[in-house]
């Protein structure tokens, strides 16, 4: 590529700059697209460069390989109670070792300086109670976030750090820990923050009509449109969790959120800062 072909690339990203110099952008990363270290590196390397140009950037994560991989050696049983981790003590012990030990202090150290690594537990950020349902299910210690107390998240943006922030909340009143699905943990924060945008990493190209075939990627969705598609069965699983995480967001205030595919290198820069959009934006 030609000198001045790089410089036109690079002069694309200028009115977007703009438009977010000095604006709070949360990133959901996690599950399968957090495996592959190229990958990972990759979007450590996309936050700082939006941190350098005065993008202040959120990464809230998850790490659900990796709590099955300590599951496994550690050789404590696990299961599943309608599509969530029942958690017990033990779990809930290894979950937080797992999340705010292993994951949250791995991708700060990809942020060369710049990352500042906290959980839900830190100031009280995230406050959380169990989480129930119509039936009273006994979920453990799987929590529903009520409180969110961002005054530290602020903090940590204004001195120019990127909070790192691992999904495990503080019970309210019990003070127990609390495992916490990593995209409503980055909902809560971001409608927080009122944040600009809200970008939710997956393995998944994003919200398809058809999960099987990727040409039926719904690449703009309004939020009214989303009772129906959940109604007619298009979204099931962690694919939920990640629409109505969406949709609370736009409610809550943040212009824009947008569910992307995390095992595209760079995709936040795709995203943010070319013309090009990718995945399924919320509107
Ligand atoms: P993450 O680890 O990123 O949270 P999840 O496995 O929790 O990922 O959620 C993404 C999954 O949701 C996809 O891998 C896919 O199997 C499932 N899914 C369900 N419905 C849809 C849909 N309509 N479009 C795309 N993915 C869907
Ligand atoms: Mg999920």
């Amino acid at each position: 590529m030609k000198p001045e072909e790089k410089a036109s690339i690079l002069i694309e990203a200028l009115p977007y700059i703009q438009e977010y110099a000095g604006k709070i952008i949360v990133v959901k990363y996690g599950g399968n697209a957090m495996i592959d270290e190229d990958l990972k590196q990759a979007v450590m390397e996309d936050l700082l460069l939006l941190q350098l140009n005065g993008i202040h950037v959120v990464l809230v994560h998850g790490g659900g390989p990796e709590i099955n991989e300590m599951l496994k050696k550690t050789g404590t049983e696990s299961h599943f109670v309608n599509g969530l981790r029942y958690t017990d003590e033990e779990t809930m012990n290894i979950v937080q070792m797992v999340l705010c030990g292993k994951v949250n202090k791995d991708l700060c150290s990809l942020l060369g300086g710049k990352g500042i690594g906290l959980s839900g537990l830190d100031a009280r950020l995230f406050e959380a109670v169990p989480h129930t349902d119509d039936e009273q299910t006994d979920y453990g210690r799987v929590g529903d976030i009520v409180k969110v107390n961002p005054e530290l998240i602020q903090n940590v943006i204004d001195q120019g750090y990127i909070p790192v922030i691992s999904s495990v909340a503080g019970g309210q009143d019990d003070g127990l820990s609390y495992n916490i699905n990593a995209d409503t943990a980055a909902c809560k924060i971001a409608s927080a923050l009122k944040a600009k945008k809200l970008i939710l990493l997956t393995d998944v190209k994003g919200l398809m009509e058809d999960p099987s075939d990727e040409s039926t990627l719904i690449r703009k969705l309004k939020v009214s449109q989303v009772p129906a598609l959940i109604r007619e069965g298009v979204i099931s699983g962690g694919m939920i969790p990640k629409v109505d995480c969406c949709v609370e967001a736009i409610r809550q205030g943040v212009q824009r959120a947008n569910i992307q595919d995390g095992r595209v290198p760079h995709s936040i820069l795709i995203e943010l800062l070319s013309n090009e959009g990718i995945g399924t934006m919320f509107c």
